[in-house]
């Protein structure tokens, strides 16, 4: 297999790593060091709280949207048209200004004590509550009764573990919700989900007819008799966001490889709480910004198309506008890698569609190995959990790739910049510079 010299060299600083001399250092250092800190510095840009976590609340989509153009630019990238952003409006649910809650006399902290529903109504006032205890939602005489007490009330479902409940339970309990949530005949004011489990956000393209609040408590018993709240919404129905497109021509310009990673997050519940989205994915940005630095450098073998997609999170909108309105033929795409969640790999990777492109996944373990690169190359079949899903539909050949490992934060304010590791970035760059070699 042939090599390009900057692996070569990327290689050889390496081997240079497993013996440690204080010369070899020196080298080390001056191989390596500008791909890490670079890879940090777009981290830590994209997460701060400047770019309000990339979503629909302040523009944080389309400042990001304008500094990864300002990268793509100055890592010598060229834009298809005249431009780098392609355009396409969406609806989106959004909670811009105040978002307060208070249980029983307790104020709770947004994002740590609480979530609003992604498709939540707006609400503001004091009310009292009804209390719905689990078995109350299996006997449907006690539920009548709780339901028709609950006019203009806020409705407080007890926690469960999913696991304690058979499957025809569970489906109860899942209508139950759904009805809290998105039913016209619900009479209460809103409702509050309490749950013992971690607090995952989101994000909605629709609106819901009730306000909905999802809060974590430890205990069983939880007295609520008053719910005090105000919660700012506003409905969004044609809101313009975008992808980022660039490409750096190869030696070969029959084919494409192509380079994805989503760089909106959920941006902000409320005007105080960010969700930083470090690892989700500032890291597959950073990751796509050190792979343009390294073919400005060294002309790639096929020419190379960069994408950083818009609205991944309210459901992978942006892939979708591109396959539909594509800036290039989609049947010259040689092979697609798309990149979420690159912040850790303490565990490796994991390849979505390894199992459907056998061939390629042999290839990226084998030189993980011959390089002595990371912990481990893990095979997933197909799953329609990224934006590679709307071309691989499409018959493109493409991997999705996540490392594994590290840090529990994901889809909540823990997911920061300071707290991402990267602890296998350097490698997993060198792997996808090999394995793009050897496509
Ligand atoms: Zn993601």
């Amino acid at each position: 297999m042939k090599l390009a010299t900057d692996y070569l060299q990327l290689t050889t600083c390496n081997l240079m790593k497993k013996n440690l001399t204080f010369y070899l250092l020196l080298i080390l250092n001056t191989c390596f060091s500008q791909d890490i800190n670079y890879a940090r510095e777009v981290v830590q840009k994209l997460a701060s709280p400047t770019f309000k976590g990339r979503g629909y609340v302040g523009n944080g989509d389309g400042l990001a949207a304008q500094y990864i153009t300002k990268e793509f630019r100055s890592n010598g990238l060229h834009p298809f048209k005249n431009s780098f952003i392609q355009k396409f409006t969406t609806s989106v649910n959004t909670f811009p200004g105040v978002v307060r809650l208070n249980l029983g006399g307790e104020t709770l902290k947004p994002g740590v004590d609480f979530l609003v529903d992604p498709g939540s109504q707006g609400v503001s006032g004091k009310f009292s509550t009804v209390r719905v205890k689990l078995p109350d939602i299996f006997d449907l005489e006690v539920l009548r009764k709780l339901l028709s007490s609950s006019q203009g009330k806020f409705i407080v479902l007890d926690p469960f573990n999913r696991k304690d409940f058979e499957k025809e339970q569970l489906k109860q309990i899942d209508d139950f919700v759904n009805f809290l949530k998105y039913h016209p005949n619900n009479i209460a004011a809103g409702s509050i989900l309490l749950t013992r489990n971690k607090l995952t956000w989101g994000g909605s393209t629709t609106q819901n007819p009730k306000p909905t609040f999802i809060v974590k408590v430890d205990a069983d018993a939880f007295p609520i008799d008053t719910v005090e709240v105000r919660l700012d919404q506003v409905f969004i129905n044609k809101y313009q966001t975008q992808n980022v497109v660039g490409y750096i021509k190869g030696q070969n310009t029959d084919s494409l490889v192509v380079f994805t990673a989503h760089y909106d997050h959920l941006g902000m519940m409320g005007n105080e709480t960010v969700f930083p989205g470090a690892n989700d994915n500032a890291s597959g940005i950073a990751m796509l910004m050190n792979l343009a630095r390294q073919y400005r450098s060294n002309q790639p073998k096929y020419s190379t198309a960069f994408i950083a997609f818009g609205g991944e999170e309210i459901g992978l909108l942006g892939s979708q506008y591109f396959v539909e309105n594509p800036l290039f033929e989609l049947e010259k795409i040689k092979f697609l890698i798309n990149f979420d969640l690159s912040g850790t790999g303490d565990d490796g990777i994991q390849v979505v569609n390894g199992s459907v492109y056998r061939e390629q996944f042999d290839q990226l373990v084998e030189l993980n190995e011959e390089y002595d690169l990371l912990p481990q190359v893990k095979i997933r079949g197909e799953a329609c959990n990224s934006d590679h899903c709307l071309f691989y539909r499409r018959g493109v050949p493409s991997f999705f790739i996540y490392t594994l490992g590290g840090i529990q934060a994901y889809h909540d304010i823990y997911d920061k910049a300071e707290t991402l590791p990267l602890t296998e970035f350097e490698d997993y760059f060198r792997l996808m510079v090999a394995f793009v070699e050897g496509l």
